[in-house]
């Protein structure tokens, strides 16, 4: 019981703490962050601080310390928390999920990488050519997926601009036999328009700087991301993120997948399309519009594999069908210039997924028997100087898992108490299903709100905030320029304000209605199906359509993710969760830097104080009685070597006998402790008897 102990480094598991307050528990992370140990427990919440610097944690020899062992036998580690997420699958054969939240910038993706790697590294089959097979695809799908869904932002030098929910498949030997990835929402605007401080996705400049000459010139393509429009950001040298040798790793990691070489290439050629359609200039001519860049257009072509004519008709007309007669519009310079951004986005959005479907077609399990282990791994909270849809969409993901949280961990713990037959008094905690509803209510919620605008000929956004003022204006949640002139950080009349769980979010309402609408005219859909490319035929199936075709307005962006957010908290609680609660010490990426308003800020929104106090008001520790019985039979003449009766029993002579009535509960099935102490004092009578 290593970690239990109090010392120089503090406790490792919070609910050892002399006192349950704020400033004792953030001091305790501190003290441990300044030595480097980065890990403490809440129970079995593992808490996670961002060091921003590589201190030897999670070398491959290490696994063997945390093989088949429970969580208190080690210090906290990530290890400790994947092996008892393992070991419970296995033992079980239920199904289990790490869920890891925190906000952007405080280690998630980092730590989604570790859990797996563990959950390799542990599975040693001995060498069985088989399940190494399986654990290299397994492994080799992270380097893709950041490569085409990470970027540089100003908070995290390889942010994850898309969610992430990937299940490991086992056997009944609980050896991994394959997987699953499911992705939510990429932040495709990224592909043409980012930030002051930001970039493009990783792959455009692994793409411009890495590949071989003979490639770069088969897509007409310059070595040099300054030259594109998409890349050309004076700040794209990007030290942390080595561009180069990034394009060789996601090329092997491409090949190790299965990915045959005609994937491949097709993938650089769309990629080189979007970036050749930023470089597309309209002239205008009168009220209409003349693409000039011919040249650049035929790079374009070439990379779509559709004519030259047929691209420049498409990109500066717009065909119609009305009254079943096909007409045709000559678009405007400005029109054709916001079209041709569209069309690079969906081309990037939908290669995207593209790829996501091949790794699982070859990561797929045939079988139906299996047990999964799930890694969630999704976009932390963001508050950027300006916010957008995007943020919107993200924040109110946020939202969703803080309520998966609250359900399964302060609300069940509680009950559990009360199925139990403990006595009981309920902790208060901060519940965010206020927001979740304002934002969702399907018929009344703000993504409603927006999908009207959307269904609208001719919505705007100003009349989506028009329409939020006028339903929200008393919510408490909710503020805008017009609904409060006193709330001076809404300063433009663009602007509205949630509150969230996480703190307040100022978005800029331009734009939510595009965004939202996220559909590309019709004509560049069939365009593209018609492309001579067997890919792009699968990614546009709908381009197939006449278009004199009558067509069901699609889904909106907001309502896709709200329905696939809803599939995840369910799929999330027919799962045995175990979390990882990630912080970001500082705001500059530094080392080892600790920042105390920050991390008392991201303390108190994540709950971890009334997670804790759930934990600790009444009992830190509980064990069923079989469990509790085979490890302390030794400290009680009664029940040593052999108990034959009741489990219950045992244990009450056990108690008794130790003189430890006052110091825990007896709950239905379990025994329940209520100070670390007695643990430890159990441990310490175990120890001197073996
Ligand atoms: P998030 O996914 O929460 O936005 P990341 O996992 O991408 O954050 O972490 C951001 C950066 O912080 C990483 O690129 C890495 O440099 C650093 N980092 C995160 N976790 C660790 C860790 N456990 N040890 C060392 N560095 C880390
Ligand atoms: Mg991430």
């Amino acid at each position: 019981m290593a970690h239990l102990k109090s010392d120089e480094y503090g406790v490792g598991d919070a609910v050892l703490l002399d006192e349950i307050t704020e400033d004792a528990f953030v001091a305790n992370l501190k003290r441990r962050f300044s030595k480097d140990k980065i890990y403490t427990y809440i129970g079995e919440v593992l808490v996670s601080v961002n060091p921003y610097a590589d201190l030897g944690l999670y070398k491959p020899e290490l696994v063997e310390t945390f093989r088949n062992r429970a969580l208190y036998q080690n210090e906290p580690h990530i290890f400790a928390l994947s092996e008892a997420t393992y070991s419970t699958m296995r033992r079980t054969h239920q199904d289990c999920v790490v869920i890891i939240s925190g906000e952007s910038g405080a280690g998630k993706t980092e730590a989604s990488k570790r859990v797996m790697e563990y959950i390799a590294a542990v599975n040693t089959s001995k060498g069985r050519a088989e399940i190494e097979r399986v654990k290299e695809h397994l492994l080799a799908s992270t380097p893709i997926l950041e490569a085409f869904g990470n970027a540089k932002t100003n908070v995290n030098d390889n942010s994850s601009r898309f969610g992430k929910y990937m299940d490991i498949m086992f056997d009944f030997k609980a050896e991994p036999i394959g997987g699953h990835i499911k992705n939510y929402l990429l932040e495709k605007s990224r592909v043409v328009k980012h930030a002051a401080g930001e970039r493009n996705f990783h792959f455009f400049y692994q793409l411009l700087t890495g590949a071989p000459d003979a490639v770069l010139s088969s897509l007409s393509l310059e070595r040099n991301p300054s030259s594109y429009a998409y890349t050309n950001q004076v700040w794209l040298l990007c030290f942390s993120v080595c561009d180069k040798a990034g394009f060789d790793e996601v090329t092997t990691a491409m090949r190790t997948i299965g990915f045959d070489d005609a994937f491949i290439e097709c993938v650089h050629k769309l990629v080189a399309a979007a970036l050749h359609l930023g470089q597309v200039a309209f002239t205008p001519n009168g009220a209409l519009c003349v693409c000039v860049s011919v040249s650049v257009s035929v790079s374009v072509c070439l990379s779509v594999c559709t004519t030259k004519d047929a691209l420049l008709k498409a990109l500066t007309t717009r065909v119609v069908a009305a009254r079943g007669e096909v007409i045709e519009t000559p678009l405007t310079a400005e029109k054709a210039s916001k079209a041709r951004h569209a069309l690079a986005k969906s081309i990037y959005g939908r290669l995207f997924s593209h790829i996501v479907k091949n790794i699982n077609t070859c990561i797929g399990v045939k079988a139906d028997k299996h047990t999964a282990l799930g890694v969630l791994d999704i976009y932390g909270f963001e508050i950027f100087p300006s916010n957008g849809f995007d943020q919107f969409c993200i924040n109110y993901c946020n939202e969703k898992l803080q309520q998966v949280f609250i359900e399964l961990v302060l609300k069940l713990e509680q009950d559990e108490y009360a199925r139990e037959g403990i006595d009981w008094v309920n902790i208060e905690y901060f519940n965010n299903h206020e927001i979740c509803v304002m934002i969702d209510d399907p018929k009344a919620g703000m993504i409603a709100v927006l999908d009207e605008q959307c269904a609208i000929a001719g919505g705007t956004d100003a009349a989506f905030l028009a329409n939020l003022d006028r339903s929200f204006k008393s919510h408490a949640r909710y503020s805008s320029f017009q609904t409060d002139s006193s709330d001076t950080s809404c300063e433009r009349s663009r602007d509205f304000r949630i509150r969230h769980f996480a703190g307040d979010v100022v978005y800029t309402v331009d734009g939510f209605v595009e965004k939202n609408n996220d559909t590309l005219f019709h004509d560049l859909k069939r365009m593209l199906y018609n492309c001579d490319n067997a890919a792009l035929k699968d990614m546009w199936p709908e381009g197939a359509d006449p278009l004199t075709a009558v067509h069901k307005m699609p889904p909106t962006a907001a309502t896709n993710f709200r329905t696939s957010m809803d599939e995840l908290v369910v799929a999330l609680k027919q799962k045995c969760p175990f979390y990882i609660r990630c912080i970001r010490p500082n705001r500059h990426k530094a080392a080892k830097k600790w920042e105390d308003d920050l991390c008392v800020h991201q303390v108190r929104y994540l709950g971890l104080m009334e997670n804790l106090r759930v934990r600790r008001a009444g009992y830190c520790n509980r064990q069923p009685y079989e469990v509790f019985l085979e490890r302390y039979k030794m400290c009680c003449k009664a029940t040593w070597p052999h108990w034959h009766r009741e489990p219950k029993d045992g244990v009450r002579k056990i108690i008794e006998e130790l003189n430890l009535k006052d110091e825990v509960a007896f709950g239905n099935t379990q025994l329940f402790i209520k100070n670390p102490s007695t643990l430890q004092q159990l441990e310490d009578i175990r120890d001197a008897k073996i």
